[in-house]
């Protein structure tokens, strides 16, 4: 039987045409967990529930009834060209008005999980809209967008006018075209495929195909450009002449060759496996002088919408080249934001050892203690000196490295220097998943695997060190 073409389609197909077609017809078994699509899940419920004020019901039982909030209602109708068509609004909300159901009606609302509202958001309102009208027999004015920051609920009331509903219209005809021709091409814009439920299927065969969207650097605009200059692959990067892809980068405003020889780089390291050494790094340095001291390494779990960091992970040796103990690692939890008493402790533990480095990937890890040494009230010689201990492997790896792989994720590069993590399908999202979680159900089982991944973080950055040592032990 033929599926309804859908509102949730539509989304997907704004988002990127072939993520609509293997959503309609694509093989379920290559589909991935995604942890954000779960976190913008649970938040979702949560913020309408606050929205409604625990009025929220389900299905066309609960719009008969006249709740605040409606869930899971399903309308279906004909729209253009007699096409079968389905709505699953994320919300209706209630309004003053007449409908089938008496002196009320419903307006539709979706839930953002960023600070932008796109076009997503605005056709996925637009299309609910069209076929809600006729189903409670009421117009439809405007839409409402529903974000929550720091535990604040923003409203953004959306005019729905005619404009718009031509444009979803079309759209749509555009969605029902595709999903009747072939899988349609991996996206250029390779950004949207991280939080994608088919990354792996794609990734694979991007990977197969030699994309160049696959080199780190080269988005949807580089590798457009670089195809209309005939380079159409890795292979094709790789032996592309320095000078004559500088040339070309130039009139492209790209105005450096020294891009030029890291893209060529990239892509041969992508092609044969093996790592290209290329500068001598400043913060390398850093690391060399003290590759005798005793070390901190530094990592962070954080909540980004709540500016919340609920865990910060110290790993402490004496050496880096010393056997990890278990008690090395101290996890320092901070389950109420801004807890005077962890920032405390987590400062105190810095300066246990005064001179030693700490060792972090990224600069979130830098960023966050400082501004909790500011809010400490340090004085501004001993913010200086906590500064700078600081080193970023990160910028060390790509300042002197060029690796065979996709990105420099702490994830990807310590997977490629071959540590792996204990717990399977680990991430970032993953933890914040976990945090949600404990937050709800205040099960320490959360709190236990948000630990032991962020245990394993601190070691993924204390291999990253000791493989950059050794790296330059045998280059020199
Ligand atoms: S992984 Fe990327 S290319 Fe594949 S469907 Fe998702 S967004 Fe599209």
């Amino acid at each position: 039987m033929q599926k309804n073409l859908n509102n949730l389609y539509l989304k997907s197909f704004i988002r990127c045409k072939r993520k609509a077609w293997l959503d309609y017809q694509g093989n379920k078994s290559d589909k991935i967990w995604s942890p954000h699509q779960s976190i913008e899940v649970i938040n979702r419920y949560k913020n309408f529930y606050k929205l409604t004020n625990g009025d929220l019901y389900f299905g066309t039982k609960a719009c008969k009834k006249g709740s605040s909030g409606v869930i899971g209602l399903k309308a279906r109708s004909k729209v253009i060209n007699n096409i079968n068509a389905e709505i699953q609004p994320q919300l209706l909300k209630k309004v003053g008005g007449n409908s089938i159901w008496g002196e009320y009606k419903y307006i539709p609302v979706v839930y953002k999980l960023g600070h932008r509202t796109t076009k997503e958001h605005l056709f996925d309102l637009a299309f609910c809209s069209i076929l809600l009208e006729p189903f409670q027999e009421s117009k439809i004015e405007k839409g409402l967008v529903v974000s929550n920051f720091s535990n604040h609920i923003n409203i953004e009331k959306i005019d729905l006018n005619q404009r718009l509903r031509k444009k979803v219209l079309n759209t749509f005809l555009n969605l029902n075209e595709y999903l009747k021709s072939s899988i349609p091409d991996i996206t250029q814009d390779r950004k949207k495929c991280t939080i994608c439920s088919w990354q792996k299927f794609c990734d694979t065969e991007a990977k197969d195909n030699g994309y160049l969207t696959d080199i780190d650097g080269i988005g949807a605009k580089t590798a457009f450009f670089l195809q209309k200059n005939g380079i159409s692959n890795i292979e094709e990067l790789a032996a592309t002449r320095k000078v004559d892809l500088g040339e070309k980068l130039f009139q492209f405003k790209e105005q450096n060759f020294e891009k030029a020889s890291k893209f060529i780089n990239q892509a041969k390291a992508y092609l044969s496996g093996k790592p290209i050494r290329i500068f001598e790094n400043e913060n390398l340095s850093d690391l060399l002088i003290n590759k005798d001291s005793g070390f901190f390494i530094f990592d962070i779990e954080s909540n980004p919408d709540e500016k919340h960091d609920f865990l910060y992970g110290f790993l402490k040796v004496n050496n880096l080249f010393e056997n990890i103990e278990d008690d090395f690692y101290e996890p320092i939890l901070n389950l109420k934001n801004n807890s005077k008493k962890s920032n405390q402790e987590i400062v105190k533990k810095l300066f246990s050892n005064k001179d030693w480095p700490v060792l972090h990937y990224g600069e979130t890890e830098r960023v966050s203690i400082l501004n909790l040494a500011k809010q400490l009230n340090l004085d501004s010689k001993e913010i200086e000196t906590l500064k700078s201990r600081f080193i970023d492997l990160h910028l060390i790896v790509r300042g002197s490295w060029i690796l065979p792989i996709r990105n420099y994720s702490l994830k990807t590069v310590a997977n490629w220097i071959g540590f792996k993590w204990k717990q399977k399908n680990v991430s970032g999202s993953k933890a914040l998943y976990w945090w949600i979680q404990y937050k709800s159900t205040l099960n320490d089982l959360f709190l236990k695997k948000i630990i032991k991944y962020n245990r394993d973080d601190c070691l993924a950055t204390h291999q990253i060190a000791k493989w950059l040592i050794k790296k330059h032990k045998k280059i020199n």
